[in-house]
């Protein structure tokens, strides 16, 4: 969704997947999905969207449409960048996986930080409104975004 407030892409765009849902981005989605061990287990990076974007009011990870020919890799690092002042440098890429819609996928690029990685000291654009650390015991009390918590089944196993 950044795309919608600094510049325009070619890919950007709803489109329809084979399931019938409406998704943001032409050539399909990527987000980064930082994970570090925690007192109680693996914590998660989330940021809270902003009332206004798509899905805003819930926790998922930063992230948005792919420019043409984007690995999902650089996507899901610009997206963090722009959303949450990450730098490429603050983490070390992992895993990724793909959640594949027919028509629409959404490829979540696992990382983990690179050091000691303080919300309070990232620098959000306007369409985060938050960001922290969640322990992945805990989700079931967060107002997950619907996508990242249908992919979540797929991602825990990738987590511990
Ligand atoms: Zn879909």
């Amino acid at each position: 969704m950044t795309a919608l407030t600094t510049g325009r892409s070619p890919t950007d765009g709803w489109t329809t997947c084979a399931l019938g849902h409406r998704h943001w981005g032409l050539a399909g989605a990527a987000g980064l999905l930082l994970h570090r061990p925690g007192p109680d287990g693996v914590e998660l990076l989330l940021q809270l969207r902003v009332e206004w974007s798509h899905h805003g009011g819930t926790w998922g990870t930063p992230g948005g449409a792919l420019h043409p020919a984007e690995p999902p890799a650089e996507g899901a690092l610009r997206e963090a960048g722009e959303e949450l002042g990450l730098r490429r440098d603050d983490v070390v890429l992992g895993a990724e996986s793909v959640d594949d819609h027919g028509g629409w996928s959404y490829t979540t690029v696992l990382a983990t930080p690179s050091g000691l990685l303080d919300p309070a000291a990232l620098r959000l654009n306007p369409e985060s409104v938050a960001a922290g650390w969640f322990p992945l015991a805990a989700l079931a009390d967060v107002p997950l975004h619907p996508g990242f918590a249908a992919s979540l089944p797929a991602l825990r196993s990738l987590l511990t």
